[in-house]
């Protein structure tokens, strides 16, 4: 398939764009815009009158967060019917990456029917953009993403790398 690229070019900066006061007060201009029409949208439907719909804020975290039927947030690895994690260590995942966020080290598996398994499988989830290609690419279905987890914030770097026994933890 031929692909098209498009060159686009960035407009100049005129002196008006670099005495930032003009465009900040453009931004501000945007923001009361949009401010005010919701607030009056809302208070029409509070009224019981006709409006359009008015910008809804999610209480987050005290309501839930409203995410798209197709997202993709944690990651999980599955286990065997022995508990064994189901991963062959075969790095399709680690090499489709586009972040290079997943880190496998393999090693021989004691299973003569299985050649490898993961010694440690560990996913940056502060890179992963969860495009979801990990999980496309396991030949043996051994990584899912679940689709309601959003909850991976940590206060350090470290934190936020998953290692095997997380990412093999059961959803509760
Ligand atoms: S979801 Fe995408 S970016 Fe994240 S680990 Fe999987 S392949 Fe990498
Ligand atoms: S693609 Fe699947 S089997 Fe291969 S290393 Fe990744 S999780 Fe393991």
């Amino acid at each position: 398939m031929a692909v098209t690229v498009r060159a686009v070019s960035r407009p100049a900066r005129g002196w008006l764009e670099q005495v930032y006061i003009i465009e900040v007060l453009r931004g501000l201009g945007v923001t009361f815009r949009h401010f005010f029409v919701n607030l009056w949208r809302h208070v029409l439907r509070l009224l019981g009158l006709r409006a359009g719909p008015g910008a809804v804020t999610i209480q987050y975290p005290d309501e839930p967060a409203v995410l798209g039927r197709r997202a993709r947030t944690r990651h999980r690895l599955l286990s065997r019917a022995d508990g064994s994690p189901r991963c062959t260590s075969c790095l399709l995942c680690e090499t489709i990456c586009p972040a290079k966020c997943i880190h496998i080290v393999a090693e021989e598996s004691p299973d003569p029917a299985v050649e490898k398994r993961a010694r440690s499988f560990d996913i940056d989830i502060g890179m992963c953009v969860f495009c979801g290609h990990c999980v496309e690419a396991c030949p043996v279905d051994a990584i899912h993403m679940d689709v309601d987890q959003v909850e991976l914030a940590s206060y350090t770097r470290s934190g936020m790398i998953w290692d095997m026994k997380s990412l093999l933890q059961e959803r509760r």
